[in-house]
């Protein structure tokens, strides 16, 4: 039976090989851990592998992990929040994470910097774009991006980072490609133009090469590291 610890490297490896391939460098690039579903085990086994940067997508489950293992003393992990975010979930994501990539409506941002508590540094966001095409799924559309922009940075109480997106779910490589590229190209624009616009949160499981090619800087990698997931209950 294969590890976590053995996933890890295996990823780190085929991350290497990636950036080799199209001319990055392996430090342009952080492994984000998408530990959702997943038991605090399984995190703290791929934290003890060397990861610090976890990603969830349900609200009062991570709320319940992120506690766990504070208590237990590891408070140097960064917690990224990659699911849709809801309304009424806002004020829990605003208090336990550190970096929310979903951010797609100006009053979920507003809600977010208005719930994020005090002594807390501000929280860091991503903008999701709909790169996909497919109706129902979440992101701002490309055109819904500078008042977006221009929103999440009169902020105080939020550090806007970069972009988030998620491509199809095709074997159609050249397609994913193209999505990815299209917003490789906007993120590049934003980031000639803003301090700290420096991450570009593209790349899952199935789709870590064509990530890599198109610039990212952040593969959002759950499956390859933890196993394929098992939905039990909705939240
Ligand atoms: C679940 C999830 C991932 C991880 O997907 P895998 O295919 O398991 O690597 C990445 N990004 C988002 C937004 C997710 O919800």
């Amino acid at each position: 039976m294969t590890t976590i610890s053995d996933n890890l490297s295996h990823i780190h490896q085929e991350l290497t090989a990636y950036c080799q391939k199209y001319q990055r460098s392996t430090d342009e690039i952080t492994l984000l851990c998408v530990s959702k579903t997943k038991p605090v085990e399984s995190i703290l086994e791929a934290y003890h592998a060397g990861e610090r940067h976890f990603g969830e997508s349900y609200a009062h489950e991570a709320d319940d992990k992120i506690a766990a293992i504070k208590e237990q003393g590891y408070n140097d992990i960064i917690w990224h929040f990659i699911g849709p975010v809801q309304s009424n979930k806002t004020k829990i994501i605003a208090a336990c994470f550190d970096i929310v990539e979903s951010v797609d409506r100006i009053k979920i941002a507003e809600r977010l910097n208005d719930q994020r508590p005090d002594g807390l540094p501000a929280l860091q966001v991503l903008l999701q774009v709909n790169i996909s095409d497919e109706e129902q799924k979440s992101g701002c559309s490309f055109e819904e991006l500078p008042a977006l922009i221009e929103f999440v940075q009169q902020k105080p109480r939020l550090k806007l980072r970069g972009l988030m997106g998620i491509a199809k779910e095709t074997d159609d490589k050249a397609e994913i490609e193209r999505s990815f590229a299209r917003l490789n190209a906007e993120f590049q624009k934003y980031h000639a133009q803003l301090a700290d616009f420096d991450m570009l949160s593209i790349g899952m499981t199935h789709d870590m090469e064509e990530a890599v090619k198109c610039g990212s800087t952040e593969v959002r990698i759950g499956t390859a590291i933890f196993g394929p997931r098992e939905y039990k209950k909705k939240e």
